[in-house]
């Protein structure tokens, strides 16, 4: 095990507000944004067939995107459809099971899966009865491992009674609980009523039913939202103790986002509270004694997330971070997407199109990328930066094969004004991410980002603050 070098990290407000820009947040690179149409079915299929017989017995990720929701929380930026109408959720899952049997038709035996993640929208809208049905899909496609790793998000506002029982007795034992805010006026202003108390019984009933890594979501910069408000929130929050706590910075863009029109400007918080608000929260979780992991995510410091960090072994994938290496994803619904091997491929975004594709018995896949050896070895050096805070330059020009200060001349030279701010260090044997820069890894990332440099563009993502 390594030391525990990894862990400090140190609050520079001024760098902060200096380096903050818009940014991808690297649960991939490429980024989906680059993501092409064209044949991407044949370049799926192809990757399917080379892992088939490459690497048969790897064990497969599976993500499922289930993407209803019963009201709109008007932050929202996801993927999702509002409806009180479960019945569409059997129609969804008539359509799910054509894309699985597709999926399954491309293996000569049911593959293994060592994680399981129901993400949204709201997985937990589904009925008992659909969520059962769903697993029964599932466990017919695919095997799943002793120890596999199987998580959910949970909404705690209309959990079905008896939902958490049937999910652990299928497997599920980690979840992630949407919070955002426990602030009655914010909630109000983003249209998402959560009493505190309701947080907390499905919090404590999760973890009787033996669910570990319970995570709870918090947003800062939301409407309403005040140094105070936050304050009380964490405080609330810290009593349940979650092992993990992601905050993520809400990206206020009414124009890219139709719910976010609904939030009154004037009820936004100015830049300065809103850095006021980070620091609070960062200040407040460390000295309660979570571990930064990175980018927006602290755990407590038994959790599995900070023993990798502290191993070396963390990983970044679609859903954060995470612990198990890097597998294959097949990733089922609409606009889900999937990465085998060096091909990522995304379904369709829109629903209709995503059931017009599958009625006429074809993958429901939209754009895709397959990497060129340029992005491969980016995408390791992003990796890198993001999950190790540093890149060992000797190990990484004999894994990839370059002369890393040839390869990377330009990019090197992006660097120097981060250098001069002390947030990167670099030397002939590491590029090295300072304690005051780990906030800011993802500006670092993004100078090594070839599609970001050539096309400009970064307006569309969103800011640290
Ligand atoms: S935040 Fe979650 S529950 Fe709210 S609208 Fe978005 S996906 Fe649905």
């Amino acid at each position: 095990m390594q030391s525990t070098h990894l862990r400090p990290v140190e609050f520079d407000a001024a760098l902060i507000v200096k380096h903050d820009g818009s940014g991808p947040r690297y649960t991939s690179y490429p980024t989906a944004d680059r993501f092409v149409t064209g044949p991407v079915v044949q370049q799926y299929l192809t990757a399917l067939q080379k892992r088939q017989s490459e690497r048969p017995q790897a064990a497969l990720s599976l993500y499922v995107h289930l993407p209803f929701c019963d009201t709109v929380c008007y932050y929202c930026a996801c993927n999702k459809i509002a409806t009180k109408d479960r019945a569409r959720a059997d129609f969804y899952l008539d359509y799910l099971e054509k894309e699985i049997a597709l999926v399954r038709e491309q293996f000569t035996k049911q593959p293994e899966v060592s994680q399981l993640h129901l993400g949204g929208g709201t997985p937990t809208f589904l009925t008992n009865l659909q969520l059962e049905r769903l697993m029964a899909m599932l466990h017919a496609a695919f095997v799943f491992t002793e120890r596999a790793e199987c998580s959910i998000e949970i909404d705690p506002r209309r959990l079905n009674v008896g939902a958490l029982e049937l999910l652990a007795k299928h497997g599920f034992n980690r979840m992630s609980i949407g919070v955002q805010d426990l602030d009655p006026a914010v909630q109000k202003a983003v249209n998402r009523i959560q009493p505190p108390e309701v947080t907390q019984s499905v919090l404590e009933q999760g973890r009787k039913l033996g669910y570990r890594s319970v995570n709870l979501d918090l947003i800062y910069g939301l409407p309403k939202q005040s140094v105070q408000t936050m304050e009380s929130t964490l405080s609330t929050v810290l009593q349940w103790r979650p092992d993990r706590i992601a905050l993520y910075s809400y990206a206020h863009l009414p124009e890219r986002f139709m719910p976010q029109r609904r939030i009154e400007t004037e009820d936004m918080p100015r830049p300065a509270e809103k850095l006021a608000m980070l620091k609070l929260a960062v200040t407040t979780l460390l000295e309660a004694g979570y571990v930064y992991i990175g980018m927006d995510h602290f755990a407590l410091p038994e959790d599995e997330l900070a023993i990798a960090l502290d191993e070396g072994t963390l990983q970044r994938n679609f859903q954060g971070y995470a612990t198990q290496a890097d597998c294959d994803l097949i990733a089922l619904g609409v606009s889900a997407i999937s990465r085998i091997g060096d091909t990522y491929a995304q379904n369709h975004r829109d629903l209709d199109e995503y059931y017009a594709a599958l009625d006429q018995g074809v993958l429901p896949l939209s754009k895709g990328l397959t990497m060129s050896a340029d992005d491969l070895v980016r995408r390791a050096v992003i990796h890198d930066l993001l999950c190790q805070s540093e890149i060992m330059i000797p190990a990484f020009e004999k894994q990839w094969g370059i002369r890393f200060n040839t390869y990377f001349a330009p990019d090197l030279q992006q660097l120097l004004d981060l250098q001069a701010d002390g947030l990167v260090e670099v030397t002939d044997e590491a590029i090295r991410i300072t304690h005051k820069g780990r906030f800011l890894a993802r500006i670092v990332a993004m100078r090594f980002d070839r599609y970001l440099r050539e096309t400009r563009s970064s307006a569309k993502y969103s800011k640290v603050i």
